[in-house]
């Protein structure tokens, strides 16, 4: 069995499940930014994700756009630190494109949202590859759903996941050159950064829950 696309509903129902993992998540984001940061990474992140459920359990959506730019300002606006303004422009970014018509989740939407979230993320952050940030998970798996943009969707997020997951454990051979983590230099080595693990967390439970909505 495989899944190739999500209604509008369903997409609600995984972000509303993406955002109870992220919450938690709490305290293996907080050990990561207290490794080469200044600790605040998973208070930041439950707390944003807590209100983006509280919005999407409390709101019925007209369009995948509205949904997806509702999660982007509301992190914005919630979550202190520069990952509230990071990962809210993801999600901004990642809706900015999308069709008032487009209802349904697919590897084509998926592929089009995360490229231009790390387009959008990188001309806010300014962050390039390799300087030890989201970015570098985000990218190879923006790279990887491009590339096998026609296979079904919960086969690729696997893969997405992977490449993302790759992308953390690359993070640690990295010196920070950017945000808080900057200031530490040479210390952030063997560290993952905390917004890469955040970023292949999502994709992880995105990925949960459309592998369990097949049934055996
Ligand atoms: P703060 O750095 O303000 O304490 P957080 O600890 O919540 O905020 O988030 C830190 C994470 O944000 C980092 O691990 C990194 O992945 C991401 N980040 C910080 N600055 C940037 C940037 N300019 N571009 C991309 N990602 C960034
Ligand atoms: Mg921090």
């Amino acid at each position: 069995m495989k899944i190739s696309q999500l209604k509008l509903e369903e997409l609600r129902d995984m972000f509303i499940y993406v955002s109870k993992k992220m919450i938690e998540s709490k305290s293996l984001l907080t050990q990561a930014d207290k490794a080469v940061g200044d600790g605040d990474h998973g208070v930041n992140m439950a707390r944003g994700f807590e209100t983006v459920r509280q919005k999407l359990e409390g709101h019925s959506f007209t369009t995948i756009k509205e949904l997806v730019n509702t999660i982007g300002t509301t992190l914005m606006v919630s979550v202190g630190g520069a990952s509230g303004a990071i990962f809210g422009t993801f999600f901004t970014g990642a809706a900015k494109d999308l069709k008032e018509e487009q209802h349904n989740f697919n590897m084509n939407m998926f592929s089009q949202m995360l490229f231009n979230g790390l387009k959008a993320v990188k001309q806010r952050g300014k962050a390039n590859p390799g300087d030890k940030t989201m970015v570098d998970a985000l990218e190879p798996a923006a790279l990887k759903a491009k590339e096998i943009i026609s296979f079904p969707l919960s086969k690729a997020l696997i893969d997405v996941t992977e490449e993302a997951r790759k992308g953390v454990e690359k993070t640690k051979n990295m010196i920070a050159k950017v945000g808080k983590a900057k200031s530490l230099g040479k210390r952030t080595i063997g560290y993952p950064d905390p917004g890469a693990i955040s970023t292949h967390l999502i994709l992880k439970y995105m990925m949960e829950f459309i592998t369990r909505k097949i049934p055996n």
